[in-house]
């Protein structure tokens, strides 16, 4: 049985607007997060980290933003395409693990929705799918409320 691991990383800033995107969830806020896509920069995090584990580049040459049929993407579609991508090279994902960085809105009344979201797009128990939520203490970019930053890991397996 080979393992796999993968992280990601994305970041998105803040642009007018009155709501955000996150692991599948749209919630209300001062700002909306600018992007080619809806900015769901979780979602972002974790294709990468799957992208990376099964070692076929990254979320940006799978989806290039100079594609204009990416405009306004569903970020939970681009998800369900790297899943397929995944399952084209015999992987599957035993668990994802992921930390959103944001000053505000609040993410945690809203981390049951998002792991619902997740561990449906990747054909796992929602036990499987971990998302927390942390401030930075008001310290750089997301500490001064400029964007939000997502971190993601996940290991697969192609048993
Ligand atoms: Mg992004």
């Amino acid at each position: 049985m080979n393992l796999r691991i993968g992280q990601g990383l994305d970041v998105h800033a803040f642009a007018p607007g009155d709501h955000v995107v996150l692991g599948g969830v749209r919630i209300p806020h001062t700002h909306s997060l600018a992007a080619h896509s809806d900015g769901d920069c979780a979602i972002h995090a974790l294709c990468d980290a799957l992208l990376g584990a099964a070692g076929i580049g990254d979320i940006g040459s799978q989806f290039p933003d100079s594609d204009a049929c990416w405009e306004g993407a569903d970020s939970r579609d681009l998800l369900r395409r790297c899943m397929s991508l995944l399952h084209d090279g015999g992987w599957r994902v035993l668990n994802a693990d992921l930390t959103l960085v944001a000053q505000a809105p609040k993410v945690a009344p809203h981390v049951a929705a998002m792991r619902a979201n997740l561990a449906a797009d990747l054909g796992l128990d929602a036990g499987a799918v971990g998302i927390k939520a942390t401030t930075s203490e008001g310290l750089g970019f997301t500490g001064r409320g400029e964007g939000i930053a997502a971190l993601a890991v996940v290991l697969l397996t192609d048993a």
